[in-house]
């Protein structure tokens, strides 16, 4: 389990978060939804240690909130895929998918590549010449490549076709299948809803309404709410 118990988070001496509480299960997929400024960007951040922060983070029941992001992403299995994804697009997929990582990260390749076939025969292309649900690819595999328990995910559809998009919330939904607790920022709140377990909506920082997307009356009530209809 992921958990955040009371997480505060400071942009130098601007309050981001107030207190925030969180849950993700392995195997579970959670949808962090708001308004802009509510404040999703930056629990995933500080979840990676990338905020100053106060409160608890532990995964599996180890607080990690001391330790600096690369422990966190490295000996605590937390990978992030950033919005705007973060490739350089220069480099080749290749290189995108292994800048930074390990001796073990590296020897896990073939097993990344092998869950997208439309990177397979590309790995030397640059990824500037990649379609956008490609390069959505490339930063999911690279993110794999850590061998994440936990993978941390900021409006991975933004830009890209919706029938794209519904090809990246497919992988999404498989890796969690395999047992890998998924956190997930969306925009559209139908849209998280059509794809996580429980939908977290964030107001000014905090938790407002945890809803679990089988109750679809709750669901429904937030879709109509004017800030969930896009
Ligand atoms: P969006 O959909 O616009 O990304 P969000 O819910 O992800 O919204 P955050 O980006 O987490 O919201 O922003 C939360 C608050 O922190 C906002 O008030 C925002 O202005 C502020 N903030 C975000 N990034 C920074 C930064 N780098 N420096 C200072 N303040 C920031």
């Amino acid at each position: 389990m992921l958990t955040l118990e009371s997480v505060k988070g400071w942009y130098g001496s601007t309050q981001a978060l107030f207190g925030v509480n969180l849950r993700v299960p392995p195997g579970k997929t959670v949808a962090l939804v708001g308004t802009n400024g509510a404040g999703k960007t930056t629990t995933l951040r500080a979840i990676l240690g990338a905020v100053r922060t106060e409160g608890s983070v532990r995964v599996d029941d180890v607080d990690i909130s001391a330790k600096p992001t690369h422990r966190r992403v490295n000996d605590h299995h937390i990978s992030v895929v950033h919005e705007g994804r973060g490739l350089l697009s220069q480099l080749s997929v290749l290189e995108n998918l292994t800048v930074g990582a390990n001796r073990a990260q590296r020897a896990r390749i073939d097993e990344v590549l092998d869950l997208f076939p439309a990177l397979q025969g590309r790995t030397h292309q640059k990824v500037s010449l990649l379609s956008g649900g490609q390069q959505q690819m490339v930063a999911l595999g690279r993110a794999l490549l850590r061998d994440p328990k936990y993978l941390l995910l900021d409006e991975p559809g933004l830009g890209l076709a919706p029938v794209v998009i519904d090809e990246i919330y497919r992988y999404i939904a498989e890796l969690c299948s395999r047992g890998m607790g998924v956190l997930l920022v969306e925009q559209s709140v139908a849209r998280a809803a059509s794809v996580a377990d429980e939908l977290v909506l964030l107001r000014v920082g905090t938790v407002d309404r945890v809803i679990d997307t089988a109750d679809s009356a709750q669901v429904d009530q937030l879709v109509a709410d004017a800030f969930g209809v896009h």
